[in-house]
């Protein structure tokens, strides 16, 4: 199984899950195209894609998508959407619910951010064992006390670095405010690993860094310092393999 990034951040996010039969889309925050071409064409194979919430970086294409396959996300970020739930292609993400995306076994959980129902997800498949996927949330509120093979998870800024924006100017008071209350900072991005059970990780993947407020470098340092665990940034292109 492998995984391509399709993009991460404010500007678009979409990652490919993939083998040679099957394959699971997560967000579509960028345009289908893209996730064509990651898939080399061969779009059948697809199972579904799932959303985590209604923000356009996340579910901006959702509708080219949904003309394709099976679109899962929570009822709030359906609505928000303007989609009516259980229609067509649209199918609602259950919270803390197991289901079966084809052969992906998925189970969403509540995120902490400015939508209305947020989420993120545990997903299994057997060739890739278990992996977690966390984005644009403030925190997270539980502690996913059980094997993770490979973690996803934002790492989006500083208090420092989001102040320093604000005072040089880069970014208006508001934006930093907002930054602060609905993203994950690297301190809370550290707390949230180091409550996991980490000690099955394969890899941790550092997504949605901003561009204004982060520093990949210096976040990938930092994390691997503290969990002892390969740490990559998820950049455009990116494919790793989850084995
Ligand atoms: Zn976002
Ligand atoms: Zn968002």
């Amino acid at each position: 199984m492998t995984i391509t990034t399709l993009g991460s951040g404010s500007s678009g996010n979409g990652y490919v899950l993939q083998n040679e039969t099957e394959a699971l889309i997560i967000e579509c925050g960028v345009n289908y195209k893209h996730a064509v071409g990651a898939l080399k064409g061969n779009v059948s194979k697809v199972n579904g894609c799932l959303v985590t919430h209604s923000h356009g970086d996340h579910a901006g294409f959702i509708k080219q998508y949904a003309k394709a396959f099976n679109v899962y996300a929570t009822k709030g970020t359906l609505e928000e959407c303007g989609i009516q739930a259980n229609t067509f292609h649209y199918c609602t993400t259950p919270l803390f619910k197991e289901f079966k995306v084809g052969n992906f076994v998925v189970k969403a959980f509540d995120t902490e951010h400015d939508t209305q129902e947020p989420c993120g997800f545990i997903i299994y498949h057997e060739e890739m064992g278990t992996m977690l996927f966390i984005t644009d949330t403030h925190h997270i509120r539980y502690k996913f006390n059980f094997p993770i093979n490979h973690v996803f998870i934002e790492c989006n800024h500083t208090d420092g670095l989001v102040d320093k924006s604000v005072e040089n100017g880069v970014i208006p008071y508001k934006v930093g405010v907002r930054a602060k209350a609905t993203h994950m900072s690297l301190e809370r991005c550290i707390n949230c690993l180091n409550a996991c059970d980490l000690s099955k990780t394969k890899n941790i993947v550092l997504i949605h860094i901003s561009d204004n407020n982060g520093n990949s470098n210096m976040f990938k340092n930092k994390v691997e310092m503290a969990t002892g665990k390969p740490v990559y940034i998820a950049t455009k292109g990116l494919v790793l393999d989850l084995l």
